[in-house]
């Protein structure tokens, strides 16, 4: 079979490997689509994430759908050929945290194109089969890969416990982002989006934003503050991987408000206000992945609530995934989301 193999950093190449027979348990997916995201991006250009490396060559790849192509020995899930979407975290479901409900850090997790468990980006996957989840007839294989950055946005929006009327502020309109303040747009009393990249702006203006704001142009903490009387946000939510972001989140924040963390910075070091921290008591909350939220992801794209094709915005096949990157990696072309389709 096919697969894309990082060879070092900025050097994928497509390559030819053995196809996987499914284990004991797993699916074998024929891979359909796979979804280009920012942490992908990390391990292109840095060639590690924090403190997970990467062993070249290496496969990259996690949102992804596809058909199931086999099943396992004693595998339980959709028959072959049903198209499913791919809840890509296989927590041990055996340690405490998970038996304590939050497999989401489980610290046995294994993550497929996460140093050292080889990721999606190729023909065939063999994968958990109950982790595979049938998508239905509205939805295709594009749509499929990109319910793993929307149960991203389910996760961070539940552990923020929004409550109708909540103000909010997003920081970055990557897809996660647009994808948030589409979700968030449901209850939310007002939300406000600060982008530095204009068509990633003026498309979450589109979508519905109170305001929008080029941080390129504007203090976004005073822009943010002057937008709400002084208050600030009840939540602020940090999407931006940058930096900077987390520290103007807790600026933004109302006194006992929320700060949720979703982005990486790519240095893996955050620096906030303390002092402004403190006195406002804040509850900074780090969202790592998702929990079972695919179902719920599922039903938000088929009522409408998000419109996930006007985030795919770049379509390439596998032996041009390369550009796919290049052009992630560069924010180049007004790219919101690039997939790869095999
Ligand atoms: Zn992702
Ligand atoms: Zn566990």
């Amino acid at each position: 079979m096919k697969a894309l193999r990082l060879y070092a950093t900025r050097d994928l190449r497509v390559a030819e490997l053995p196809k996987p027979e499914p284990g004991p348990g797993e699916a074998l997916i024929r891979v359909r689509a796979v979804g280009v995201c920012g942490s992908d991006v990390h391990y292109y250009v840095d060639g590690h994430i924090g403190d997970a490396v990467a062993n070249f060559p290496f496969t990259l790849g996690h949102e992804f759908a596809g058909e199931i192509a086999a099943l396992g020995p004693g595998a339980e899930g959709p028959p072959i050929g049903t198209p499913v979407a791919v809840d890509p975290a296989i927590a041990c479901g055996k340690c405490e945290i998970c038996l304590e409900g939050d497999p989401n850090c489980c610290p046995n997790v294994r993550f497929p194109g996460s140093a050292p468990v080889e990721g999606s980006l190729a023909e065939y996957y063999a994968h958990p089969a109950e982790l595979c989840v049938p998508l239905p007839p509205s939805m295709d294989f594009a749509d499929g890969a990109m319910l793993e950055p929307l149960g991203v946005t389910v996760h961070a929006l539940s552990l923020a416990k929004i409550r109708p009327g909540n103000t909010i502020s997003i920081l970055g309109a990557g897809p996660i982002g647009l994808m948030t303040l589409q979700v968030a747009l449901g209850s939310a009393g007002a939300v406000y989006v600060t982008e530095p990249i204009s068509e990633r702006r003026e498309l979450a203006a589109e979508l519905g934003a109170t305001a929008v704001c080029d941080p390129g142009v504007d203090d976004p903490v005073a822009w943010l503050l002057d937008q709400t009387d002084g208050r600030g946000v009840d939540i602020a939510i940090e999407l931006a991987w940058g930096a900077d972001a987390v520290g103007q989140a807790v600026q933004m924040a109302r006194p006992a408000g929320k700060v949720v963390v979703v982005g990486i910075p790519r240095e893996d070091v955050v620096t906030f206000p303390a002092g402004n921290a403190r006195r406002k008591g804040l509850s900074i909350l780090m969202s790592r992945r998702m929990k079972l939220v695919y179902p719920q992801a599922i039903r938000l794209v088929e009522r409408g609530v998000v419109d996930l094709r006007r985030l795919l915005t770049h379509r390439f096949p596998l032996e041009r995934a390369a550009e796919a990157f290049d052009l992630v990696a560069g924010f180049k072309d007004g790219v919101i989301k690039a997939m790869i389709d095999l």
